[in-house]
């Protein structure tokens, strides 16, 4: 007995004082990061959270196979974390039961059953990891760049773990120290198997075996917390820390551009890594190499030398290894010492690959927030080194000097409404009581050719809806979408302030917007800035009426498949209302993409590298639009007028523009319709 209580407490107290100390420089580091004061909120929402994506493990389960095998091993370790005291208890009494509740047959029945479970869970782990071998599958692997030699390691602990539990438990039952009856279904067959080894063989069967798992166990909380599997520790505190509902739409900060509330030190963005917020930090250390987002990401698909995966391990690597320099700070001014993020810690070329499609968020299981740190990097880079690329250079200095990206300027904006037969309200002063919405027409909308054909149809199809709604003509301005995607806050804000002086000035409160990042714009970020609008998209708004029978879809014979704007899809959860449209007209089969919904790929024009070369790897948009054509569909369709530009040049480029049309899916409903003439 003397043995088990010495050699017991020594792995506990090691491990205890080894993983403890790592602990609290983790805490330590973490906290070095900036205040985020926005993490309090929810209390009630984060719990839910907690029980949706920890304990019901939402995320993981997206995946069937991988995700059910994290499943099992995760619920399992819940229960038998009842064995862990049931050993640490037989240290010191070899007759130890949990009280009340330690001698019940259920709790046997599955405390053995998850020991079997996990040991299957185990095998498939192997398998996926053997299947994914990142050395012979490279790049397309999820798994490619990770630390996969320590996650075998892992996997033999806690192998290691159940197979000394199952010996422990089994020389139990024939020395008569076990707890349980027959319930402990697996203990008690291979209990059955030591018995002829007499009562002798299987009492140092048991010690061994009881000291093996305590000293495995002991030894794989001090791996955890020195490797990548610290998400066993730190996934339930990041996932009660994230954003809610959820990291997209809006990005995360607004910064106080107020010069009264700047002074020299003030930084916008991050340049070293103590300008990330604590929240941004704990994102880095709970990153579990899992390759989600990798998979997901556009720009890694098509061969860039962005992954979010590899951006957030770069990151994190860099944090541990600037670690004594940052514990030893206690004075901004060290911070210059520290390597800068761009170039020194992600080049370039990263940074300014991404499309903000949020793929990554959507994918990531302990809810990391990639988009709002590539930002806080972007706008250092923009608005402290003014450094970025040159093409955004001309797409800036449009929207600061004409009021658009294309920089073709006001007089331009209502040259779409002169082929229509009806007259449209220019809103001059307040809005009046008769007019129940604004439609907000948006850059692209106003003076983009092809935009122009879908904001026509919007209109036609609102006025033979009966709806009455106004634009503001030339008073519109961009909404500074591009501009904050790109880094610079500065004319973002400009222009966010000067449009909700106009919105407020005409008293608006219901908006139309066809173009997702406008929509996007106007519903979740200028709230921040004091504009709060009721904002909807042509394509929730077109379904609504269709519904109400307001409009009266006809028929249109084409095979459809339908893209996802990621602003209108993954950012808004807007997927239905769309295909909705579709669906009422007759005569359209729709046929979906493999990479549909939340799982849409980008068209390459987000974050505003609409405005961007492309030059490194495949275009975004061919490898999105030959995967719309290869469903054999004669129409793509879809409710962005980015999106739109993106693949109708990527039909062109694949010589397709006499196979597959391009549509939004207002053209489809209006061209259904027997009022319209409009033809495809
Ligand atoms: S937002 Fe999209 S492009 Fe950017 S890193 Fe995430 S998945 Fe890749
Ligand atoms: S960022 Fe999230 S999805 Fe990507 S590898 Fe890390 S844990 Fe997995």
């Amino acid at each position: 007995m003397i043995i088990r209580i010495v050699i017991g407490l020594i792995f506990t107290f090691g491990a205890f004082a080894v993983g403890g100390r790592r602990l609290f420089w983790l805490f330590k580091l973490i906290r070095s990061g900036k205040k985020d004061s926005t993490r309090k909120s929810a209390f009630f929402k984060r719990l839910t959270t907690e029980l949706v994506e920890v304990i019901g493990q939402k995320k993981l389960l997206k995946k069937k196979v991988a995700g059910m095998a994290h499943a099992v091993t995760f619920w399992g370790f819940l229960i038998l974390g009842f064995t862990i005291i049931e050993a640490w208890g037989d240290l010191f009494d070899r007759s130890f039961a949990i009280p009340i509740i330690g001698h019940w047959a259920v709790l046997g029945f599955f405390e053995d059953l998850f020991m079997v479970a996990i040991l299957v869970a185990l095998l498939i782990f192997s398998a996926i990891r053997l299947k994914q071998n990142p050395k012979r599958i490279e790049r397309k692997s999820r798994f490619y760049g990770s630390h996969t030699e320590a996650a075998w390691l892992v996997l033999l602990m806690i192998s290691g773990v159940l197979i000394s539990l199952w010996f422990y438990r089994a020389a139990q039952v024939n020395t008569n120290h076990f707890p349980y009856g027959w319930g402990a279904f697996a203990s008690h067959l291979l209990a059955d198997a030591l018995h002829p080894l007499g009562t002798g063989v299987n009492s140092v069967i048991e010690t061994v075996a009881l000291l093996a798992n305590v000293g495995i166990i002991c030894g794989f909380l001090v791996l955890v917390v020195y490797s990548k599997h610290l998400h066993i520790f730190l996934a339930p505190i990041n996932i009660a820390f994230s954003r809610r509902p959820r990291a997209l739409a809006q990005l995360g900060s607004t910064p106080d551009l107020d010069p009264e509330n700047m002074d020299e030190d003030t930084v916008f963005g991050a340049g070293v890594i103590t300008q990330f917020s604590w929240k941004q930090l704990l994102d880095l250390a709970t990153c579990t190499e899992c390759g989600r987002c990798q998979e997901q990401c556009p720009a890694w698909n098509t061969d860039k030398p962005l992954s979010p995966k590899l951006l957030i391990m770069s990151l994190r690597d860099s944090l541990f290894k600037s670690a004594n320099q940052i514990l030893g700070t206690t004075d901004n001014s060290e911070a210059n010492d520290l390597p800068s993020l761009v170039p020194d810690v992600i080049e370039k070329d990263i940074l300014w690959s991404c499309t903000t499609c949020g793929a990554c968020v959507e994918q990531c299981p302990v809810d990391i927030e990639h988009i709002d740190t590539i930002l806080d990097m972007r706008r250092y880079q923009v608005l402290m080194e003014s450094d970025f690329p040159t093409e955004a250079g001309t797409m800036l200095r449009n929207i600061e000097n004409r009021g658009d990206p294309w920089g073709l300027g006001a007089s331009q904006r209502t040259q779409w409404t002169e082929g229509l037969d009806f007259e449209i309200p220019i809103i001059d002063g307040q809005i009046p009581d008769d007019i129940e919405y604004l439609f907000w027409v948006g850059c692209a909308g106003a003076l983009d050719e092809r935009a122009r054909k879908t904001t026509q149809s919007i209109a036609r199809l609102l006025h033979q809806a009966n709806i009455s709604f106004a634009i503001l003509g030339q008073s519109e301005s961009c909404t500074g979408d591009s501009a904050r995607r790109i880094g610079n806050e500065y004319l973002f804000q400009m222009q966010a302030m000067a449009n909700i002086e106009t919105l407020n000035g005409v008293n608006a409160k219901k908006i139309i917007a066809s173009c997702p990042h406008c929509f996007n714009t106007l519903a979740n970020e200028y709230p921040a800035l004091g504009g709060n609008y009721e904002v909807i998209h042509h394509s929730q708004l077109l379904a609504v009426l269709i519904e109400q029978k307001k409009i009266n879809a006809g028929t249109f014979k084409a095979k459809v498949t339908y893209h996802d704007p990621c602003y209108l899809g993954r950012h808004n959860r807007v997927f239905d209302e769309p295909r909705s449209v579709l669906d009422a007209v007759d005569g359209v089969e729709q046929i979906e993409m493999h990479r549909h919904r939340e799982k849409g790929f980008c068209c390459g024009a987000g974050g505003a590298r609409m405005w961007l070369e492309e030059n490194i790897g495949e275009r975004i948009n061919m490898n999105r639009t030959a995967e719309a054509i290869a469903t054999g569909a004669e129409v793509v369709s879809t409710a962005c007028p980015f999106c739109m530009i993106m693949i109708d040049d990527a039909v062109k480029a694949y010589q397709k523009a006499d196979d597959v049309k391009v549509l939004d899916v207002a053209q489809i409903l209006e061209t259904s319709s027997e009022a319209s003439d409009l033809k495809v």
